[in-house]
């Protein structure tokens, strides 16, 4: 019977990632002794980091941050809806509490979220999530309905939803309010490239993004950026 076979086949799997961890506290603590002494303590990152569910981009493994150093949130095709309670959650708690720098929202080339909601299809429970990337399509679409080869509007697209994201994180008061009495958290667009594993900048102008956003999406009176 192929039952049994499949149950020791699923606990051995199980079974490496736990020999995995032991071998990983190992390595930390020879590195440093106090490693889980400092975990313990709190944490204090610098980085919000909101990236793509996609298994192939590991956040602190591609940016070479340990434990400890970026906050993250990942979902399908890195959103942030502004009726997303999750995101909206991470953001107020890493904004306001954390006091984090730098906000990225990293894409990737090769995204199955963004390749989905440009085929039309009834994709079920996915249809208004990827209804934001569609979104993105229609407040873009002259430009990329004039790019002819697929793949490269396909790319675009992920990189026009990288900086949508960008912005509405800049539309949340949380955002708004912290850089106008600490000029941070600053946001970041980035793609991950899986062919050659290297991040491309988008290279969000944040504070021109940012007056821009706030002509209609203004929650912080008083900040300059109407002028
Ligand atoms: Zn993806």
């Amino acid at each position: 019977m192929a039952k049994p076979n499949m149950n020791r086949y699923l606990r051995q799997s199980l079974d490496h990632i736990f020999q995995n961890n032991k071998k990983w506290v190992a390595s930390k603590k020879q590195t440093d002794a106090s490693f889980f002494d400092k975990l313990s303590a709190g944490q204090s990152p610098d980085y919000l980091y909101i990236g793509c569910s996609d298994s192939r981009v590991p956040a602190n493994e591609i940016m070479g941050l340990e434990a400890g150093e970026v906050f993250v949130h990942r979902n399908i095709a890195n959103l942030v809806p502004n009726v997303d309670l999750s995101a909206m959650s991470v953001i107020n708690y890493a904004v306001r509490h954390l006091k984090v720098k730098h906000i990225i929202v990293c894409g990737h080339y090769n995204c199955g979220g963004v390749k989905a909601a440009m085929t039309p299809a009834d994709l079920g429970l996915l249809n208004p999530w990827l209804r934001n990337i569609r979104d993105v399509y229609r407040l873009h679409e002259k430009e990329l309905d004039a790019i002819p080869e697929e793949h490269a509007r396909y790319n675009r697209l992920i990189e026009l939803n990288v900086m949508e994201s960008c912005r509405n994180i800049i539309k949340t008061a949380a955002v708004q309010k912290s850089y106008q009495e600490n000029q941070y958290p600053i946001v970041h667009g980035w793609v991950f490239d899986l062919g050659d594993g290297e991040l491309k900048d988008l290279k969000v102008d944040f504070e021109a993004e940012l007056a821009d956003v706030q002509k209609i999406y203004c929650l912080s009176p008083g900040s300059n950026s109407e002028n």
